[in-house]
């Protein structure tokens, strides 16, 4: 692991339960790697303890969810004329001037998403805020610089390998919660840039983005750690950056589940 990726982290406040951990482990004698731990002396100076992946057997074991194969035409939505074979650009133009939802009225501009067309990630927020809607890109606000510090520490950027979209492409008025009926009305875009990216894994941040992706009730707890399926391609679910913000101790699980999602996209091998 590099300084670098030591200092992201540390930034990213998951010391803290490394900190707690071997504190955890100093309790626990009867685990020997755990005792081990607790004899380390602690180094001097301001050098923060090596920092672990999650121990991949510790992890909760991949839940294989039946797959679906949802696609634009089966969607049961109303279709959006000439979707299905549309290319970037015709996808942009259509979404930039679309009035399918309400949140249509209040936009400054949509916003689609951002990164590599061919990236083997692919990630899923829930709707543009104030900054997205003014610059017209997702993730580009306090929520997309955390986002941006967690890509970093897996030693990822924006727009290499990672196209970064979201359920609903308008802003909601005074960030509220993506309504159902507007992520359905919205969903006939994400499903066609999942198409024409074919990324290799999902990652859907927050419950809008794994309910719109999933089709069904979820809790973000109860989700993490398994390995759900969007038609073919492997999906996991993780917290929203902006709930992480709120809830910096969270932010750890956060990390987590992306080191869980990197090593499903690993277990894939070469494409
Ligand atoms: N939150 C989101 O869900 N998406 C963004 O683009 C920004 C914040
Ligand atoms: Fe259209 Fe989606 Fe914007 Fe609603 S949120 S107006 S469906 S682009």
């Amino acid at each position: 692991m590099t300084s670098q990726t030591l200092s992201v982290l540390a930034e990213l406040g998951v010391k803290p339960l490394w900190r707690l951990r071997a504190h955890e482990e100093a309790a626990a004698p009867e685990a020997p790697a755990m005792a081990e731990a607790a004899v380390q002396p602690e180094p001097p100076g301001h050098r923060i303890a090596e920092p672990e992946r999650p121990p991949r057997p510790a992890m909760v074991m991949p839940e294989r969810q039946p797959a679906s194969t949802p696609t634009v035409a089966d969607a049961g939505l109303p279709l959006v004329p000439g979707l299905a074979d549309m290319g970037w650009d015709d996808l942009a133009a259509t979404v930039a001037a679309c009035q399918r939802c309400g949140l249509c009225q209040r936009r400054k501009q949509t916003v689609l998403g951002v990164g590599d067309h061919q990236a083997d990630w692919m990630l899923v927020g829930e709707g543009p805020g104030a900054e997205e809607d003014a610059r017209g890109e997702p993730f580009v606000g306090a929520a997309g610089k955390l986002l941006d510090a967690m890509l970093a520490a897996l030693g990822m950027q924006r727009g290499e390998n990672v196209y970064i979209a979201n359920a609903v492409k308008c802003r909601p008025p005074g960030n509220r919660t993506p309504e159902a009926a507007e992520i359905d009305a919205c969903k006939p875009y994400l499903l066609r840039q999942i198409e024409l990216v074919r990324p290799r894994l999902i990652v859907a941040m927050g419950r809008p983005a794994a309910q719109a992706l999933l089709a069904r009730e979820l809790k973000i707890g109860a989700a993490r750690g398994k390995v759900f399926h969007f038609g073919e391609t492997p999906l996991v679910v993780t917290y929203h950056p902006a709930y992480l913000l709120r809830n910096p101790l969270d932010k750890a699980r956060a990390w987590e589940d992306l080191c869980f999602a990197q090593a499903q996209l690993e277990a894939l091998g070469p494409r």
